[in-house]
Formats: structure tokens, C-alpha cells, sequence
């Protein structure tokens, strides 16, 4: 059952194979029994969820049912969930009951998805391991004693060990595609401003986006097509025609431009990695596309231009959570500055305190136009080799990650090596475009993701290039044997 996709569970559900509350319950079951082994969610709704599976039933017996309609999902605790503690993996949070939802958890619901509960994350989603979480870490399905990525280790954990049947993420510099890497699952970074974030709790403002994260492309068309939208809670939020994820998805791919950045493949990247990516190219190359060597002259200022920007914004966005509007409360402060000093100092972890602090230090009077300002600067010209190279090709393929999940513990007192992790996503977001990634043939029984990056609001054409891998290979079927 945990095999079958969502339309394969649309279809049960209206022949009357199985009834919405059976699956929710069938997933319920396996979150009791597994997920002690992976700490993937922090919080199950069980009760909300066979509520609402009772709803979808009766919605799909009224034959107005939606795709989702009725299929267990999970959330990225970072999106706000009326009713229910959303901590975005902060002890600053811990006691946070969500009074609203999020644009995403709204149009989920609308959809008539069930949610079965909110999954682990690195605190405040920043992390490339899930380490950071106030929960504790989450354990990668195909050997625990590795990490499954971050910061949306817990989604990723949940779809790749049949845990829930998709589940959200956001990604502000790779959380999406850098832990579908590592645990086998397909995972979609739309277009900055595709989806909605309205309720989903800010890092960086101008980099976050949310997400699906998927056992296919298919399965991640379904999906995106109830998450993105306009909406006008957001002013980020684009007005752009949200067009038929699944329309063209079986298209053809001969004449497909596709572009290699001799960047991607540099020393940095282990030779198992790059062999396993080098394989999924030569399938694209069968099927008729045009593999074009491609430069992205300035994406060795990626991680830097990063560094100081997100660390930036996160030092404003965290400033409202001081123990007064919002967040954790020291017991007993003497006055109002031991107040914020201690309920800050209690609320947030190590990696967080490290952001705030550089972040802070970037944006200060004398410092701003050194750090900030020339960070931004580079950031444009990123951007401009992505518009320069998009000229030439139509779809960019490099590996999501450059390596294969590593230990536990591996790199957790190593910040520098930790953030290189991200170095083939992070430019993606800088310049705002869609990335995604897809299991490939796995290295060393690791799995291994293949990143495929496209132009503004080309979902589309990245669901098809997946989803055409996806019909003539196996490799996103292959399951975590202790799971199955
Ligand atoms: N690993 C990166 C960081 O720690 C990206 C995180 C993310 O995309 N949320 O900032």
C-alpha cells in the first residue's frame, strides 16, 4: 500500500477499494511503529486526521473530490497550523499553538488532504543534517546512523520510508532538494514566489520557498498543483497563471537543450556522485537531447554571497521571538533586558545564535555596505550567469549534493564543511529559479540525487524532464529495506 502513488490511491478511492480513513489509519499505524526509529515527525494529529479522512470520504462519495482528496500528507513544522504547535524545530517555539494556517496548509485543506501531523526540522530550517533540531536528530531510512539532510530531514525521512504519502518543505538554500538527495525522493524548489509564504515561519525572506516532496515527479505535479497560487497575503507572492502540472508531463524530450556547468563537476563532487549523474545524462542523451557544456563563471561566490545574506535577513526576521510577542519565556527575569537576554538565550541553539550574531554584525552601520550591499551586488551577477546560460539551453543538470549522506555527529562541530553541502543549490535560490531533485542510481547503497535546474516558472518543463526518467528507470522506486 505504501508503494502506490497518488493517483494510483486517487483511483482506489473512488473505485471504493479502500476508504480515506483505512489509508489514514494504515499510515497512522506505520508512523507508531517506524518512526521511533527516525524521530521524522513532532507532532502526529492523529485525531484531526481521521477527521478529516471522514470528510474526504464523504466528499469523494459527492463526486467533488480533488486529487488529494482523502491522501495522507505531512508538514514541514514551519508552516503555521491553526491549532497546532508549530515550533519550526526551536525550543523557541516549543509551546507556539499556531492561531491560523498557512497559505500552503490552507490550500492543502481545501484540497481535502489529510494531514496527519507536522515533521522534524532543523531549527528554523537552518542546517544541512536535521542536527540542529530542538527534537533531536532525524535518522536517514537506509542507515540510521547517517543523516537524511536538511533542513527538511523529517519530510524527506517520512516519504522514503512510507511514512505519509508526500509531505511539504521549504528550501532557502537547498532544504528541499538536498535531503531528497540524500534519502531518495524526488523534491521540487519552485520558482521564488510560485508558492505561498504566507504562515510558513521566515529565515530568509528573500530566498525561502516551499515545496513538495515526493516519491515521484507525478506524484510532485499533484502536489505543487494545490500549493501554488497567487496569494495576497504574501507581497512577494507572483500573480502568474498557475498552469497543468500534469499536461504536459509524458512530453517528449528529443531537441531537449540541456545544460552541464563545468562548475558542477569540479574536485569537490566524489567520483561515485558524479559517476551516478554522468549515468542519468547519458539517458537524456538517448532520448534525444542535446548536452551542451555550459559555464557559471561565478558560482565559487555562491556559498559566501549566502553566508552573509541569509545570516542578514534571519537577524531581523528572529528579532520579533524575544519572550514578549512571541516565543519562549525565561522564568523569573529581573527586568526587561534580562528578560530578552535569557528568553533568547534559552530559545534558541548553537547554529541559530551563530546566524544572528554574523547576521548581525553584516547589517550593522559601517559594516552594511562591506557585507551586506556587496553580497547583493555578487548576487546579481550569479543571477546574470543563470540568464546567460538559459539563452543556450533549457533545462541545467548537475548533482544536488556532493556527496552521499554522511554520519551523524560527521560534520556537526564543522560548520564550514557543513555549508558546503549546499554549494550546487544555494545559487538557485540567490537567483530565485526552480530546482529539483530525483533519485539516480545510488552510490554505495546511498542514494544519490541528480539536480535539475530550470528558468523562471518552468516547473513544468522539470516535472516532465523527472517524470520521462522516472517511466524508463527504476531508480526512485528502490525502498529502504527496513521499511518496507
Ligand atoms: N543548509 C542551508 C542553511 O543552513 C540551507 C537551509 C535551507 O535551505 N533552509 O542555511
Amino acid at each position: 500500500m505504501q508503494e502506490k502513488s497518488i493517483s494510483e490511491l486517487a483511483a482506489g478511492l473512488r473505485a471504493g477499494e479502500f476508504s480515506s480513513a483505512e489509508l489514514t489509519r494504515f499510515y497512522l499505524d506505520r508512523i507508531s511503529q517506524h518512526d521511533e526509529k527516525l524521530n521524522s515527525y513532532i507532532t502526529v494529529t492523529e485525531e484531526a486526521a481521521l477527521a478529516a479522512a471522514e470528510s474526504a470520504d464523504a466528499r469523494l462519495k459527492s463526486g467533488d473530490a480533488d486529487l488529494l482528496t482523502g491522501i495522507p500528507v505531512a508538514n514541514k513544522d514551519i508552516f503555521c497550523t491553526n491549532g497546532v504547535k508549530s515550533s519550526c524545530g526551536s525550543r523557541m517555539l516549543d509551546n507556539f499553538i499556531a492561531p491560523y494556517d498557512a497559505g500552503v496548509i490552507s490550500r492543502l485543506k481545501g484540497a481535502g488532504a489529510v494531514l496527519l501531523g507536522k515533521t522534524n526540522m532543523d531549527e528554523f530550517a537552518m542546517g544541512s543534517s536535521n542536527e540542529t533540531s530542538y527534537y533531536g536528530p532525524v535518522r536517514n531510512p537506509w542507515d540510521t546512523e547517517l543523516v537524511p539532510g536538511g533542513s527538511s530531514g523529517g519530510s524527506a525521512a517520512a516519504v522514503a520510508a512510507g511514512l505519509c504519502v508526500a509531505a511539504t518543505g521549504t528550501d532557502t538554500g537547498g532544504s528541499i532538494r538536498q535531503p531528497a538527495a540524500l534519502c531518495g525522493i524526488t523534491g521540487l524548489k519552485p520558482t521564488y514566489g510560485r508558492v505561498s509564504r504566507f504562515g510558513m515561519i521566515a529565515f530568509a525572506s528573500s530566498l525561502d520557498q516551499g515545496g513538495p516532496m515526493t516519491r515521484s515527479a507525478e506524484d510532485a505535479a499533484i502536489m505543487l498543483q494545490s500549493m501554488a497560487g497567487f496569494d495576497e497575503r504574501d507581497s512577494t507572492s507572483a500573480q502568474e497563471a498557475v498552469p497543468n502540472y500534469l499536461a504536459d508531463i509524458d512530453a517528449d524530450l528529443k531537441g531537449l537543450k540541456i545544460g552541464l556547468p563545468k562548475e558542477y563537476f569540479d574536485e569537490g563532487l566524489s567520483p561515485e556522485v558524479a559517476a551516478s549523474i554522468q549515468e542519468a545524462i547519458d539517458f537524456y542523451r538517448q532520448q534525444g537531447a542535446e548536452i551542451i557544456d555550459i559555464s557559471l563563471p561565478n558560482s565559487a561566490l555562491s556559498v559566501p554571497v549566502y553566508y552573509v545574506v541569509a545570516p542578514a535577513e534571519c537577524s531581523s526576521n528572529l528579532a520579533r521571538f524575544d519572550g514578549v510577542r512571541f516565543g519562549h519565556r525565561c522564568d523569573d527575569p529581573k527586568d526587561l533586558e534580562d528578560l530578552y537576554k535569557r528568553s533568547r538565550g534559552e530559545g534558541f541553539g548553537a547554529e541559530v545564535k551563530r546566524r544572528i550574531l554574523i547576521g548581525t554584525y553584516a547589517l550593522s552601520a559601517g559594516y552594511y555596505d562591506a557585507y551586506y550591499l556587496k553580497a547583493q551586488q555578487i548576487r546579481h551577477l550569479i543571477s546574470d550567469d543563470f540568464a546567460k546560460a538559459f539563452e543556450q539551453v533549457d533545462v541545467i543538470m548537475g548533482p544536488t549534493a556532493p556527496t552521499t549522506a554522511f554520519g551523524l555527529g560527521e560534520k556537526a562541530d564543522d560548520p564550514v564543511s557543513m555549508y558546503l553541502s549546499d554549494i550546487y543549490t544555494i545559487a538557485v535560490n540567490l537567483a530565485g529559479l526552480p530546482g529539483m531533485s530525483v533519485p539516480v542510481r545510488p552510490a554505495d547503497g546511498k542514494p544519490v540525487g541528480l539536480q535539475i535546474i530550470g528558468n523562471y516558472f518552468q516547473e513544468a518543463k522539470l516535472l516532465n524532464v523527472a517524470h520521462r526518467l522516472q517511466q524508463e528507470t527504476e531508480w526512485h522506486k528502490a525502498r529502504p529495506a527496513t521499511f518496507a
